[in-house]
C-alpha cells in the first residue's frame, strides 16, 4: 500500500531510523503522539486474559489507558513500586506477558533498575517495555540494557521546540514488525509534516539535551543552597536515593528537576514571579519549564495519596532549558525577593 499510514513515508522511515540508531536498536516506528506509541506497543502484545507487569508510578495518559482501555478489553493489571522492585519476580503469574517500566520517573525521578528488570523479563519470557522519554536517548538507552522496545513521547526531548506531538517506538525488527501492522490499523501514524519537524529537531538533540541536563545539574545544586527550598530530587545529587543506580545506567541525569519549596513559600505566586522559566506542564523543550504536580499531573490523585507519594502542594517540577545558567538562577533568586516583600 502506497499511503502514508503504511509507513511508506521517507522521512517517516528516516526519522524512524534515527530514533533506533540513538538508542542502539535495530528499527523503530514513528507514531503520531507518544500515547500512540504506548497504546499501539502494549496493544500489539496483550490480549484479553492477560496480565501486564507494571510499574505504578506512571505518565498520567498511561495510568489513565490501562485503567480504562486496557482493563476494559480484560487485560488484568499487577501492580509493582520501585521500592520493591528487587522482589518483581515473585509477582509474575503464567498469565503475565509484558512488563512495562518508566524511569526516571514523574515527578520525583525515582530510578528502575533498567538491567535486573530487563533480564527478569527475559528469563519468564516477557516482553520488557521502557518509557525512555524523561531520559531521552542521550542520557539512557534501554535496548542496549536488555529492554525489547522503547518508547519516547517524542514531542518532549527528541522534539525539544515544544511546536510537534509525536512517539517512536524502536526494538528489535521481529518486534516492530509484529507493531507494524496494528499501528496501521489503529492509525496513529505520524504525518510528513511532522516528521520533517521532528527530523530537524533531532539533529540538535545530543547538543540541546546536554546543555539542559547541565543547568539541571547546576540547578540542583544551588536550589540546595536556598533557605526557601527544603527539598531537591535529582539523580545527580548523592542524596537521591536513586544516585548510584542512576550513575550505572545514564550517562547524564536528565533535565527535570523536582523540589519542595518551604510552607512560608506561596508555590502559585513564585511560579508567576520566575518569568524567565514559564508555568507550564509540558517538558523537554528549550525553554526552561516549570509546573506544579499537585495541580496539574496529579491533581487526579487524593491529597493524602499525594502526600504518601512524597508529592505536596509545595512541589515543583522544574524542566530545564539551554538558557544561560547564571540568568536562571538569577531569575529563581529574584522572584524569591520579589514574593517575600
Ligand atoms: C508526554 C509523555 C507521554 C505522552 O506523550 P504524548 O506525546 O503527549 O502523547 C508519555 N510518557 C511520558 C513519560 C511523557 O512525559
Amino acid at each position: 500500500m502506497q499511503y502514508p499510514r503504511a509507513f511508506t513515508l521517507t522521512n517517516q522511515q528516516a526519522v524512524a531510523q534515527k530514533v533506533a540508531a540513538l538508542e542502539k536498536a535495530e528499527a523503530g516506528l514513528v507514531m503520531a503522539s507518544g500515547m500512540a506509541a504506548i497504546s499501539t506497543s502494549l496493544l500489539s502484545f496483550l490480549s484479553p486474559g492477560d496480565e501486564l507487569l507494571i510499574q505504578s508510578d506512571l505518565y498520567g495518559g498511561t495510568h489513565s489507558f490501562i485503567h480504562h482501555q486496557l482493563k476494559e478489553i480484560g487485560v488484568k493489571l499487577n501492580f509493582f513500586s520501585l521500592s520493591e522492585q528487587d522482589r518483581v519476580a515473585e509477582k509474575i503469574t503464567s498469565k503475565t506477558k509484558v512488563l512495562y517500566i518508566e524511569t526516571p520517573t514523574n515527578p520525583l525521578l525515582e530510578i528502575a533498575d533498567i538491567k535486573a528488570l530487563a533480564s527478569i523479563a527475559k528469563e519468564h519470557g516477557l516482553i520488557s517495555m521502557a518509557d525512555n522519554t524523561f531520559a531521552s536517548p542521550v542520557c539512557q538507552n534501554p535496548y542496549e540494557l536488555g529492554i525489547d522496545l522503547v518508547i519516547h513521547s517524542g514531542s518532549k526531548y527528541l522534539g525539544g521546540h515544544s511546536d510537534i506531538l509525536f512517539g517512536v517506538v524502536v526494538g528489535s525488527k521481529t518486534h516492530i514488525e509484529q507493531i507494524r501492522p496494528n499501528a496501521m490499523a489503529y492509525g496513529g501514524v505520524l504525518d510528513a509534516n511532522a516528521c520533517s519537524l521532528a527530523e530537524r529537531s533531532i539533529k540538535t538533540l545530543e547538543l540541546r539535551v546536554t546543555k539542559q541536563c547541565e543547568n539541571a545539574l547546576e540547578l540542583a545544586s544551588f536550589l540546595q543552597t536556598l533557605p526557601q527550598v527544603k527539598r531537591v530530587y535529582y539523580p545527580g545529587l548523592k542524596e537521591h536515593k536513586g544516585h548510584a543506580l542512576a550513575s550505572s545506567q545514564m550517562k547524564h541525569y536528565g533535565a527535570v528537576v523536582s523540589f519542595e519549596l518551604q510552607s512560608f513559600i506561596d508555590p502559585t505566586a513564585f511560579q508567576q514571579a520566575l518569568s524567565l522559566i514559564i508555568p507550564a506542564v509540558s517538558l523537554g523543550g528549550i525553554e526552561s519549564l516549570i509546573t506544579s504536580p499537585a495541580l496539574t499531573s496529579h491533581h487526579k490523585v487524593s491529597k493524602e495519596e499525594r502526600e504518601q507519594m512524597g508529592i505536596s502542594d509545595y512541589t515543583l517540577r522544574l524542566s530545564a532549558g539551554i538558557e544561560g545558567l547564571a540568568d536562571l538562577k538569577l531569575y529563581i533568586e529574584e522572584a524569591l525577593k520579589s514574593i517575600s516583600n
